[in-house]
């Protein structure tokens, strides 16, 4: 190390002189001690760190108390600011599960607030005063809308296949098509899951043809379960066949096993009636005969994060009565959310306009583009020369692992600012308040306004008239 090096690192203060000086700065400010005092040892390691980093320069002026006190003051505004925090999303994929995957219906997150912030009946009997169930109040109209006869609901869909999986199958064999071992993002893999189960996967077919004989062909006395699950993230094209639900329902009803169908995604709505592409809806999937059918709360569907469990009653009730159950139980603020979401869809108008997922996936190309014009004209009134903006015409994305092939035409406020890369943008959006997410394509920021809620665009062009005032 240089001694300039060394020089500046024994011009540090120590974590006392700071306080002192923050404690005559802000004698009013009442923050907790602990944040002040943790917040200016991290503003002190950072500085130690840029001095000892290669390419920083660094002068005595960094050590000014106003430099101190300036740099403090960003640290213990951070501590004191929530990690989990309302972002805008502009990227245009609908269920990002990066960005918290489905919002909530307004009338939902106002049951929630309500449910949490109250007794409530959770595991009360109201017409016996007596001990009840937390889940009756989700799986009467869980049966109602699907047609099974049963059904349950756990933390997530994950956890919906892995306790099936580990109830019907445990120590047995199931039997899959080779084309349907799906691999989600976050390492949810179908072998993987079928192993921690206890399960042995048998492979059946090729990746790209399966036929019903391939898997009569694999069932042998060990063989506990047939599984079909939704290639719900990928698409085989070309030459392909795949055995329909019902036939391998046929086939299970010859040989006395039960029949599991992961959906993954799971909606209640067809959503080729709004011009997308077809998905097995759950009502089709209990209608064709599977004996147990899973799926997530918050993809499609557009509700909170759950594993929803669906079929025959006696196969439920064992998947009900597995002690694993108990460690993958939802909360009462999930309950309330899901119950109101099902609510929501005995209309099914009502559900595709009320619930954020489904209103976006089936948003009218001119309502799309009337918020791009609004966000444009903002941005225009800003009056900066310095910023030029222009709309273009891109794709949306389903997200969350679902209708991948699906094409969703979008309209997309494209921004430049002289002086500033894209890259550069991009982050200082990124680290705004409320952030705002959006993406980079040719050198242009790029943001999809098929996500982007109305009042979020009154927002956003203040975030840019932030940008434009500070660099
Ligand atoms: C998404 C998905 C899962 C996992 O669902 P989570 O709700 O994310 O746990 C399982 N299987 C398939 C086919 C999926 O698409």
């Amino acid at each position: 190390m240089n001694q300039e090096r060394q020089a500046l690192l024994r011009q540090l203060p120590g974590v006392d002189h700071v306080l002192d000086l923050w404690e005559e700065a802000y004698p009013a400010r009442d923050l907790p001690r602990s944040v002040v005092v943790a917040s200016i040892r991290k503003t002190l390691e950072e500085l130690r760190s840029t001095i000892l980093a290669p390419d920083e320069t660094l002068d005595d002026a960094s050590f000014s108390d106003s430099e101190l006190l300036r740099l403090t003051e960003r640290t213990v505004n951070k501590a004191m600011e929530f990690n989990l925090k309302h972002v805008i999303n502009a990227t245009g994929v609908v269920v990002h599960t990066n960005l918290g995957r489905s919002l909530l219906p307004e009338s939902v997150s106002r049951h929630v607030a309500e449910i949490s912030s109250r007794y409530s009946n959770l595991e009360f009997d109201l017409e016996k005063g007596a001990r009840g169930s937390r889940y009756t109040c989700v799986e009467d109209i869980l049966c109602e809308m699907s047609g099974a006869e049963a059904a349950m609901v756990v933390n997530n869909n994950a956890g919906a296949v892995f306790l099936s999986l580990e109830t019907l199958a445990r120590g047995k064999e199931v039997v899959v098509s080779r084309g349907e071992l799906v691999e989600i993002g976050g390492s949810f893999r179908i072998p993987d899951v079928m192993a921690r189960s206890g399960a042995r996967l048998v492979e059946v077919g090729a990746t790209n043809r399966t036929h019903l004989a391939d898997y009569e062909g694999a069932i042998r006395d060990d063989t506990a379960l047939l599984l079909k699950v939704h290639t719900s993230n990928y698409g085989i094209v070309g030459f392909t066949s795949s055995v329909p639900l019902k036939d391998i329902v046929a086939l299970g009803a010859k040989y006395h096993l039960p029949v599991m169908k992961d959906l993954g995604s799971g909606n209640f709505v067809d959503f080729s009636k709004y011009g997308l592409i077809k998905e097995p809806t759950v009502q089709e999937t209990v209608a064709a005969g599977a004996d147990v059918i899973t799926f997530s709360g918050d993809k499609m569907l557009g509700g909170p994060q759950a594993g929803i469990i669906v079929g025959k009653k006696d196969t439920v009730e064992r998947i009900k009565k597995n002690p694993i159950n108990r460690a993958l139980r939802i909360d009462k603020l999930t309950l309330a959310a899901l119950e109101a979401t099902l609510h929501l869809y005995r209309d099914e108008a009502e559900a595709v306009s009320a619930i954020p997922t489904l209103s976006m996936l089936t948003m009218p190309a001119k309502v799309i583009a009337a918020k791009a014009r609004r966000l444009r004209d903002r941005l225009k009134k800003l009056g900066n020369n310095r910023l030029k903006v222009v709309l273009i015409n891109s794709s949306s994305r389903v997200g969350g692992g679902s209708l991948p092939l699906q094409e969703l035409p979008t309209k997309c406020v494209g921004i430049k600012i002289d002086g500033l890369s894209a890259n550069r943008i991009e982050r200082m959006m990124r680290q705004a308040t409320p952030p705002v997410i959006g993406r980079i394509e040719d050198e242009l920021v790029v943001m999809d306004m098929r996500t982007v809620q109305n009042e979020e665009i009154a927002v956003i062009a203040a975030t840019f008239e932030k940008i434009l005032a500070e660099k």
